[in-house]
């Protein structure tokens, strides 16, 4: 199984437009930040992690063709708003794209995206829209997504909650502010970890400050530690120099063996 990270960048993405911080003018490529995706692969199977702003951009540059499903961990706008990119699947001939995620999101969902998810809505003839399905799953219920198995783990992100998935040896958790217990149960024995981590120092509301994705990153004890949804207040050298052992900063297009 192989994990691409698509995009590992907060809310605002880095850049931020007009900032001229060290990360934002960093010459470094690995600061260069698009919102929040990613891309778990096996055996010709293809599952993405939201669909954020850029996603156009993320799947080219990662010469993907297809994807298989899509799982959304939230509905928060940098997780879904490159949601209409997936036409291109749909109108290859696959039929609609499968799209799971928890109740309040499916409800976010089918509001917010009626042209896709109400399915009396009609291209005009000539022209096309992204055809999709919803699938709502719950917490700690196993589900089958495009092949894989996943559970659903759920973690708190404010008064929201996100689900993030485990996937064999793989711990994926973007947006959380902590592992409640049975979610950290869950992902115990995952070889790989990925956690968000906003910043060094004083706390968010409802993200993991770097310090605090530590500490839940040691708790879990994966072999490897990866962590994302980063802001434009850490560059990915601090990250490098500061982070300790068996964890690292991802960034974008990096690929994990699992
Ligand atoms: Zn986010
Ligand atoms: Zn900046
Ligand atoms: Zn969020």
């Amino acid at each position: 199984m192989k994990l691409r990270f698509l995009g590992t960048g907060t809310s605002f993405g880095v850049p931020v437009i007009g900032c001229d911080c060290g990360t934002c003018t960093s010459a470094d490529p690995r600061d260069r930040r698009t919102r929040h995706g990613a891309l778990v692969t096996e055996g010709g199977r293809r599952l993405l992690v939201d669909t954020p702003p850029e996603l156009r951009l993320q799947l080219v540059a990662a010469g993907v063709p297809m994807v298989d499903a899509i799982w959304f961990t939230h509905c928060h706008a940098d997780h879904v708003h490159g949601l209409d990119d997936v036409r291109v699947f749909s109108q290859r001939g696959r039929g609609a794209v499968e799209v799971f995620a928890g109740g309040e999101c499916v409800a976010t969902l089918e509001e917010r995206f009626a042209y896709i998810f109400d399915h009396r809505v009609r291209p005009l003839e000539g022209t096309s829209k992204p055809e999709a399905t919803l699938t709502a799953v719950r917490a700690y219920e196993p589900v089958s997504v495009a092949g894989f198995d996943v559970l659903p783990v759920p973690v708190p992100h404010g008064p929201l909650q996100v689900y993030g998935l485990r996937i064999g040896a793989l711990g994926y958790i973007t947006d959380g502010k902590s592992l409640p217990p049975r979610t950290l149960d869950a992902l115990r024995g995952v070889r790989v970890l990925v956690l968000n981590a906003l910043w060094f120092g004083s706390p968010h509301p409802t993200h993991f400050s770097v310090e605090e994705a530590v500490a839940a990153a040691r708790e879990v004890g994966a072999e490897r530690t990866y962590l994302t949804h980063m802001s434009h207040r850490v560059s990915h050298a601090e990250l490098e120099a500061r982070l300790p052992e068996g964890i690292f900063a991802a960034y974008d297009g990096l690929e994990v063996e699992i």
